[in-house]
């Protein structure tokens, strides 16, 4: 399963699916977490687009969810919104 960190914005691969105890490579922070999942929606009800998903209040810890699904495309914006110099240098990384 390959998909990012929420955290680091790592790009994460994993030979299967994820875990609830897989963490980041990068960062370390647990992967299993709604932040990281393809359902996360802010503003949606419990910000996710699974309706059948039970509901997850803490987003950024692992949980038990059985609908989790690394998202595959890079977080947009780091939950902190982190400081210019961190997206600057996020910017020029590559
Ligand atoms: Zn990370």
């Amino acid at each position: 399963m390959k998909g990012f960190c929420f955290r680091c914005r790592a790009a994460v691969a994993l030979p299967g699916r994820v875990g609830r105890r897989d963490a980041c490579p990068s960062c370390g922070w647990d992967l299993h977490i709604g932040l990281n999942c393809t359902f996360y929606e802010p503003g949606a009800y419990n910000d996710c687009r699974e309706p059948q998903a039970e509901r997850v209040t803490v987003k950024d810890r692992a949980n038990f969810c059985d609908f989790f699904t690394l998202r595959e495309t890079p977080p947009e914006t780091a939950p902190d919104k982190g400081d210019v110099k961190d997206r600057l240098r996020a910017l020029f990384k590559d």
